[in-house]
């Protein structure tokens, strides 16, 4: 299986840069393995306002409702320079297919993990929030996988991170090269059991798409907005075991009672959180070379980020 490289935008001391606020950098074996497999934009952004390495800490308060940046133990408020640093960066970024920022920072947090303050001194504790630059990330980039190196300890997060960034690289590098709807077609087809397992109303949507008469690029311009859109939710069990009865239907015929039987069993431990899914996928896999089933052993479901990564 051929991989695309994703462009993934990274905060700079998770990309081994020295500039945290200590002069120091991030230690993550996970983060270092999968920065190999992608072309990094690293960025920083408190060294981008002109902040030192190292530099005394800057925190987030709330002035009445707004969300400010600032330092302490300089008085300096930061926020009117964040917020054009952001603006001017998120601006002239070329095409990427995701985010990966440091947790818990005042600029780079994703998933409320940063402490905001009632006092610009830093005093007295308000509650958890996003990061600024993170915030106007997430809400400029939707439909683009944004997370910390944190949450991807959590396996299920990983998991579903690593599939959009891949799957948002692979549709990038697609319509790169794409000329035709017919190739827009092939590559819908192979994307098909992963897409049903994220949306199959999207799934229905982008085939209704690409079997209409609207021109190429239109096309390309929609489908792209769709696909992005359909991997938003990680899959529930339900569409696992939805998603893996499709791609059986495909084989039943050609396999015996016993194999059946085996078939539904695994299905139901999956259910009971007794085996995983890539028990069954790897089933249905083997079953697809026996069976010499074309148009599922190219299916992305199978495998769709390099393995090293899981
Ligand atoms: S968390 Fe963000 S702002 Fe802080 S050092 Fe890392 S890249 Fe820079």
């Amino acid at each position: 299986m051929k991989y695309p490289t994703p462009k993934l935008v990274v905060s700079a001391c998770l990309a081994g840069e020295f500039v945290r606020y200590d002069g120091g950098t991030v230690k993550d074996p996970f983060v270092e393995k999968l920065l190999r497999y992608c072309q990094v934009i690293p960025v920083c952004p408190e060294v981008s306002i002109g902040l030192g390495v190292p530099r005394n800490k800057v925190i987030l308060y709330w002035k009445e409702k707004e969300l400010r940046l600032v330092q302490p133990s300089s008085g300096k408020d930061l926020t009117e320079d964040m917020l054009s640093f952001v603006e001017s960066f998120l601006s002239g970024l070329e095409e990427v297919d995701g985010f990966l920022l440091k947790g818990k920072s005042p600029s780079c947090g994703v998933s409320n993990s940063t402490l905001s303050y009632k006092d610009p001194e830093g005093r007295t504790f308000s509650h958890r929030t996003k990061g600024l630059f993170a915030k106007k990330v997430i809400e400029r980039f939707e439909d683009l996988p944004v997370e910390d190196e944190k949450r991807l300890k959590d396996e299920k997060i990983k998991k579903h991170f690593l599939v959009r960034l891949f799957s948002i690289a692979r549709l990038r590098e697609f319509i790169s090269r794409a000329e035709s709807i017919s190739q827009l077609m092939e590559f819908h087809r192979i994307n098909k059991y992963l897409l049903m397992l994220h949306s199959q109303t999207k799934l229905k949507e982008m085939g209704r798409l690409v079997a209409s008469s609207k021109g190429f690029t239109q096309t390309i311009k929609e489908y792209s907005r769709l696909f992005r859109q359909a991997l938003k939710k990680t899959p529930s069990k339900g569409q696992y075991i939805n998603t893996f009865t499709h791609i059986y239907g495909h084989l039943s015929r050609r396999l015996n009672q016993k194999e059946k039987d085996h078939f539904f069993t695994l299905l139901e431990d999956f259910r009971k959180g007794l085996v995983s899914e890539k028990t069954i996928l790897e089933l249905l896999k083997n079953w697809s070379f026996r069976f010499e089933e074309d148009y599922l052993q190219t299916q992305t479901i199978f495998e769709p980020c390099p393995k090293e990564l899981n």
